[in-house]
């Protein structure tokens, strides 16, 4: 019987991890499909308890329920645990396992960035949600020495380094409000800046003015457009050593997926090839969506 991997969240109508998933299933010769489980924050606890049937290998979990999922697993894994947060659901017999794959997709995004040179010890992070918290753990992990992190809800940023109190114990990790100034006097201390807001995820703006951007520095965006975002264009300009968007990130999250539910190494050319053309079918299908909005307004105008 073909095994179901399922994809919570909602809405849940663009997945793109979803052809990459099936096309590494079909490419390893494992018998499984890879659904949408549109499910609503009422749904969930049925949803999550159904995993524990014969015919689920493992789900994924995606916006909004991260973090409302992590009691309604049986174990947790450190990672999972220290972000407060779930992506990835794998099963022990009837028993449900929560890891946090953002973790080492982080990672792989960071290695990509620094390249050959040595690790970097300081990081200043603009946001505090779920990337952040993933992107945090990574840098603690990392054996960063100093991280300090800008949230526009300083109480957010706050909250999250609370929660990682215990863990960040040997380092500074630090809340500091959004004033432009204040960023600017933390940068010219850092090597690495990375944009964990979704600032530039649906419009061509930036976190920080790109006057404010040193250059030499290393810069990573988590948002895993295609094309550059604006952040990632004025850090560019401004002369940074490297720059980085989400896509590593994305595709490792996904390979460690598939390689936590199938026990198997993960075909990642094939998968990046998929993700890419996902992603294109994206902005694709968002490009139509822009011009049938400018005809029908047309239309209606004349
Ligand atoms: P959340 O909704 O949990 O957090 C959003 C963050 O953006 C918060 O820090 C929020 O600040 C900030 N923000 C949003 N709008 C504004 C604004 N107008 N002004 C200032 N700050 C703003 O989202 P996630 O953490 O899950 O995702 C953040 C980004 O990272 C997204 O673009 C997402 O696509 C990307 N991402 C990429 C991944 C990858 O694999 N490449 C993995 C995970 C995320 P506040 O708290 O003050 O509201």
């Amino acid at each position: 019987m073909s095994k179901r991997v399922v994809l919570i969240g909602h809405p849940v109508a663009h997945s793109l991890s979803g052809p990459m998933l099936q096309a590494a299933f079909d490419e390893r010769g494992i018998d499984a499909r890879h659904e949408l489980l549109d499910v609503t924050v009422p749904q969930l606890p049925g949803a999550i308890e159904a995993l524990r049937g014969t015919d689920f290998l493992g789900a994924q979990v995606t916006i909004p329920h991260k973090e409302r999922v992590t009691p309604l697993v049986d174990r947790m894994t450190e990672e999972a645990h220290a972000t407060g947060a779930v992506n990835t659901i794998t099963k022990e017999g009837r028993r449900l396992v929560g890891h946090n794959t953002d973790v080492p997709g982080f990672r792989a995004g960071l290695d990509h960035l620094v390249g050959r040179q040595k690790m970097p010890r300081q990081a200043v992070i603009l946001g505090a949600g779920g990337g952040a918290r993933a992107v945090v753990f990574g840098l603690i992990t990392e054996g960063f020495q100093r991280v300090i992190v800008f949230n526009r809800h300083l109480h957010r940023a706050e909250g999250m380094v609370k929660h990682f109190g215990r863990s960040a114990s040997h380092m500074e990790l630090r809340a500091r409000p959004w004033h432009e100034s204040i960023i600017e006097s933390e940068l010219a201390k850092t090597r690495v800046l990375i944009n964990a807001t979704s600032i530039g995820l649906h419009a061509d703006e930036s976190p920080i003015p790109a006057e404010i951007i040193p250059p030499g520095l290393l810069v990573m965006d988590l948002i895993y457009n295609p094309a550059q975002t604006r952040f990632l264009r004025e850090a560019k300009a401004a002369g940074t050593e490297a720059t980085e968007n989400g896509l590593v990130m994305l595709l490792h999250q996904g390979t460690a997926q598939f390689e936590l539910w199938t026990g198997q190494p993960p075909p990642i050319d094939l998968m990046r090839e998929r993700l890419e053309a996902a992603l294109a079918a994206r902005e694709a299908s968002a490009d139509d969506a822009v011009a049938d909005a400018a005809a029908t307004q047309r239309v209606a105008s004349e």
